[in-house]
């Protein structure tokens, strides 16, 4: 994971591994000095590996000090396989570019955009509330999703419903989203490779089985295309997605392109 959250006095703040690497310089590494660390999804302690080492640009990065027992406990798990689709899809693209990304995604319309596509997806209105989109995005960000090389923004929304564990309707029970395509194949746009996110139980990790004398309650399959996307915008009142309604938003949306512009 990219980013985590350090106590800092008496608040958690959220962290970039660059930037702890920085806050750190010339602490001593015992449990006096050195900041404590936790996972921005499931709050269990983590820790920083690799930093310090010049020449391995990419390899410092934060991880649980316990993996999870179920590595779907957790969507930042080093041991979830709900990502296996972006296998092949180069990481990276460069800081710059994976920033100007992150930049425009944060421009209010298109985060209020992107809420909608999800909130739509997690079951429509009161289904997903603005901070746990919120969080969403910060798993993202801490898995890194800016930086791999296909990204297409209308795919941006899609691939947030892979950062958490949603509960089921009726509250009983937690699924979650893997990426699937049909073949791994390297560096290439993912046209005709039927990329889906597929749902799978929390618990078990088994894939949902449609039962097809039901109306399914949630979407067990969510075809990764454009098309996807615009007939969920065209569903939906986009014209309620003002600052008005979506105060949270637009506040979130504010600190992080002022973060971003001071950096
Ligand atoms: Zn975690």
């Amino acid at each position: 994971m990219r980013k985590a959250e350090y106590l800092n006095g008496e608040s958690w703040e959220e962290i970039y591994i660059e930037e702890f690497e920085e806050t750190v310089k010339g602490k001593l590494r015992d449990s006096l000095h050195w900041p404590k660390l936790r996972c921005i999804s499931c709050n269990k302690v983590v820790i920083d590996k690799g930093i310090m080492t010049p020449n391995e640009r990419y390899s410092a990065h934060f991880a649980h000090k316990e993996p999870p027992s179920n590595g779907e406990f957790c969507p930042l798990s080093s041991n979830t396989a709900r990502f296996s689709g972006l296998k092949g899809n180069a990481y990276i693209t460069s800081y710059a570019q994976a920033k100007e990304r992150r930049f425009n995604f944060m421009d209010f319309d298109s985060l209020s955009r992107a809420y909608i596509i999800c909130r739509h997806l997690r079951g429509g209105k009161g289904k997903l509330a603005q901070s746990e989109f919120i969080e969403m995005v910060r798993v993202a960000d801490s898995y890194g999703v800016w930086f791999y090389s296909y990204l297409p923004e209308w795919g941006i929304p899609l691939l947030l419903m892979l950062m958490a564990n949603h509960p089921t309707p009726n509250g009983n029970s937690a699924f979650f989203y893997t990426l699937k395509k049909d073949r791994q194949r390297k560096n290439i746009e993912w046209q005709n490779l039927n990329v889906r996110l597929e749902a799978h139980w929390v618990n078990d990790g088994a894939k949902i089985q449609v039962d097809k004398t039901k109306n399914p309650s949630f979407q067990h399959e969510i075809p990764f295309n454009q098309q996807t996307v615009q007939e969920i915008v065209g569903k939906e009142d986009m014209s309620w997605c003002c600052e008005d309604t979506l105060k949270v938003l637009k506040i979130y949306s504010e600190e992080q392109l002022k973060n971003m512009k001071d950096k």
